[in-house]
């Protein structure tokens, strides 16, 4: 080899290391921190959840102290499992608190993120009043604000786009500006859709809503996937979007979110070649404020004390976990506009 080819080649060698290791940045509710910091995350789960509804839900609702009491040893554990990185996809006027997260986080050591957003699945119920005649700009510039300066005065910033959209074919003119207004704030921000859909219906109606905006479907996390079609997942991993499988539950025996339903799906898509864009986790938690000490609150272990184990037994390598629990996380949640074309 020629010295000069060897020189250029060195060059070369050297910028795609040092691009490997720029891969950018997650927010957390305790500030920016790098991709390679994440270790193994939980990309759908929640700490707290009020169900009263836009018009009734606040602070007032229920006691930091107490929430953190019943959170904590569950957070803990998780820890215990390996976790570093929790993503709470609790929205706005659903019982987001970004002060419980932050103190959460530093007590647990854990990663916390949170996000904005709003939730139009749940017949509406969860959207603002103001929301309603606002136009999708108007929506965004809120959201936009919160990115900038951080969730009212808590100095806590969001660090993933969290919308909603109800399980039909074709988005309602309220749902569709939702999903423009999560747009032009991805274009202004970098942050990453996360939509609660379920069915592959609404996931695709969205992503052509995101195409008109100039949105690429990689800034897209088709949340709830489980309740799609395998083609479905085909399709959209085809396209680039992610695919939110988060509903891991053992006792689901024989059923959808079971252990063995998991190891199936996760292995036709391993041998399709797409695991590269798939996301695991629980749905699980939560506190809930209307009930005695805030009712049945569901752990975040099943993953790894169930589905690892099962899924090692099955064929997947430690590189492949890694992939699901580390790698594609990494590469979904850095905060980078991505637009199409
Ligand atoms: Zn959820």
């Amino acid at each position: 080899m020629s010295k000069l080819i060897m020189f250029f080649w060195a060059i070369l060698l050297v910028t795609s290391c040092s691009q490997d290791l720029k891969q950018g940045t997650l927010i957390t509710v305790k500030g920016k921190i790098p991709v390679e910091e994440m270790g193994i995350n939980l990309i759908h789960e929640h700490i707290l959840v009020d169900f009263i509804g836009a018009d009734s839900t606040g602070y007032h609702r229920w006691e930091r102290t107490e929430v953190i009491e019943r959170a904590l040893p569950i957070l803990l554990e998780a820890k215990q499992n390996g976790v570093r990185t929790f993503f709470e996809c609790t929205p706005a006027y659903l019982g987001r608190d970004p002060l419980l997260l932050k103190e959460l986080s530093e007590k647990s050591g854990i990663n916390i993120v949170t996000n904005t957003g709003y939730y139009g699945a749940g017949e509406n119920k969860y959207v603002p009043k103001q929301a309603f005649d606002q136009t999708a700009e108007d929506i965004a510039k809120v959201w936009i604000d919160e990115f900038n300066n951080g969730i009212e005065s808590s100095g806590v910033f969001p660090g993933f786009i969290k919308i909603a959209v109800a399980r039909k074919d074709t988005l309602s003119l309220l749902h569709a500006k939702i999903v423009k207004a999560a747009a032009i704030a991805h274009k202004a921000t970098g942050l990453t859709i996360v939509s609660h859909t379920g069915p592959e219906g609404p996931a695709f109606a969205q992503l052509a809503v995101l195409k008109e905006e100039g949105v690429a479907p990689e800034a897209f996390v088709w949340t709830h996937a489980q309740d799609g079609t395998f083609e479905g997942h085909l399709q959209a991993a085809k396209q680039g979007a992610w695919i939110s499988l988060d509903n891991v539950n053992k006792n689901n025996v024989d059923k959808p979110g079971g252990i063995d339903w998991y190891v199936a799906l996760l292995s036709k898509l391993k041998k399709e070649n797409v695991l590269d864009k798939i996301l695991l986790s629980h749905d699980s938690g939560w506190y809930n404020p209307g009930q005695e000490n805030g009712g049945n609150y569901r752990n975040y272990n099943d993953i790894f004390e169930q589905l690892i184990p099962a899924l090692m037994e099955n064929g997947f390598s430690q590189k492949d976990i890694d992939l699901l629990l580390i790698k594609n996380p990494q590469r979904a949640y850095a905060v980078k506009v991505r637009k199409t074309g």
